[in-house]
């Protein structure tokens, strides 16, 4: 069987780059940025004060203390936003507000706490050493350096630095379009009658959260039954998305038709069936640019071949750099055993004690107990080839909060 690795090499080289587009800063917050940018300013601008105080000459205060202060004599002030055309002369001192710009002559800056101001006079109880309190310009970025690479997800400091650079607009990768089709005869809506046999439908609400969470724009084609014609029909709108998902119908069941229909459609499969669990008869197709997904119905399956296949495939997309899921090795806590021959994820929960990461598998372990994954932060991975992990020993991790 197809290893995971191998199937998303598979998924990830069917990737075509989706173009970019323009937004204004304001609305670029997890967004994928589409160029690199390189400061074309120094940062600071100019050489100003880090503290309220006053604007010195160092050797001038050199002895300063407690029973022998210095007195100097103010000639002036400098509020954060203008500047003193003067130049600073030994024996005087300039009072100063936190990012106005240093006067000439003077070379560092007396925090107002080491003073006590009398009349046109300041008396400095302490010496501070030359350049202090001073933040110089270029010192948090030279001009011309890459301040945020193309691929990085923008954050809000991200966000501050664009400013900084007086950017009011950005060009990020445009967000995929990603539609949502659920299968199955028992499957039905919220509000719908839950008549025997009936179950909700879980996994149109849950992917549809997942791919607004990882920047795609979620569009829900409902739920189709488990025959041809009717998957057919509602797949339709689905091939012109980036993404098309259908959850479901893709196992051996007598009923599961997904990989049929797509075939009959056009998409060329390829793969199905990959050594995870949960999520073994996950299938992955093309169909011109569109990439085409079954994952298995049972929520847990679901969502763990989300991650593991169609995450990395919007990732890519956008064009977006690192993995966005964090992997921590932790001490087992607990035995597991598993069948060998796929990789297995284990709902798990990790904590932080004493200096180390702890991890145990969490309620039970069905494919379908959706409260058991509500309780995890993290998937225990066990790889394809250990049967038994001994509780002390070392596991891979996946966290789930983020
Ligand atoms: P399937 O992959 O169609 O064989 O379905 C596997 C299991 O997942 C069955 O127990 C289904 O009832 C369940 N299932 C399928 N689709 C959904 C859904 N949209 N929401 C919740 N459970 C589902
Ligand atoms: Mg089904």
């Amino acid at each position: 069987m197809l290893g995971i690795e191998q199937a998303r090499e598979v998924v990830l080289d069917s990737v075509v780059k989706i173009d970019s587009e323009v937004v204004d800063i304001t609305s670029s917050l997890n967004r994928i940025l589409a160029c690199d940018i390189y400061s074309d300013i120094d940062l600071p601008t100019f050489n100003n004060s880090a503290m309220d105080g006053y604007a010195v000459i160092s050797s001038g205060l050199k002895g300063a203390s407690f029973d022998q202060p210095i007195w100097l004599e103010v000639i002036g002030e400098i509020p954060a936003g203008y500047t003193y055309s003067g130049k600073l002369m030994n024996g005087k001192a300039l009072k100063i507000m936190t990012g106005a710009p240093i006067p000439e002559g003077a070379d560092t800056v007396v925090p107002i706490e080491y003073t006590e101001a009398e009349g046109a006079l300041v008396k400095v109880f302490r010496g501070v050493k030359e350049k202090e309190n001073i933040r110089y310009k270029g010192e948090d970025v030279a001009r011309g350096k890459l301040v945020i690479p193309e691929g990085k997800k923008i954050s809000p400091v991200d966000i501050g630095m664009l400013a900084a650079q007086n950017l009011r607009t950005i060009s990020v990768a445009k967000l995929p379009s990603v539609s949502i089709l659920a299968t199955g005869d028992e499957v039905v809506d919220i509000g719908e009658e839950l008549s025997p046999g009936k179950i909700r439908d879980i996994n149109s609400y849950s992917l549809y959260a997942n791919v607004i969470k990882y920047g795609g724009i979620p569009i829900s084609l409902g739920i189709a039954k488990d025959n041809k014609a009717a998957i057919f029909r509602s797949i339709e709108n689905g091939l012109n998305s980036d993404i098309l998902l259908i959850s479901g119908g893709v196992s051996v069941g007598d009923y599961d038709f997904v990989k049929e229909v797509l075939i009959e459609k056009g998409v060329s499969i390829k793969f199905w069936k990959v050594a995870i669990k949960p999520g073994k008869p996950v299938l992955f197709g093309v169909k011109g640019n569109t990439l085409v997904f079954g994952l298995p119905g049972n929520p847990i399956s679901t969502l763990v071949t989300f991650r593991e296949f169609v995450l990395p495939a919007m990732c890519k997309m956008q064009g977006r750099v690192g993995n966005p899921v964090r992997e921590q090795y932790a001490v087992l806590e607990r035995d597991i055993s598993i069948a060998p021959g796929r990789r297995h994820y284990i709902m798990g929960r990790i904590c932080y004690r004493g200096g180390s990461y702890f991890a145990k598998p969490v309620g039970i372990q069905s494919s379908g107990a959706l409260n058991s994954m509500l309780q995890s932060n993290c998937l225990i991975v066990v790889p394809e080839d250990t049967p038994q992990i001994k509780s002390g020993e070392q596991v891979l991790v996946q966290l789930l909060d983020e």
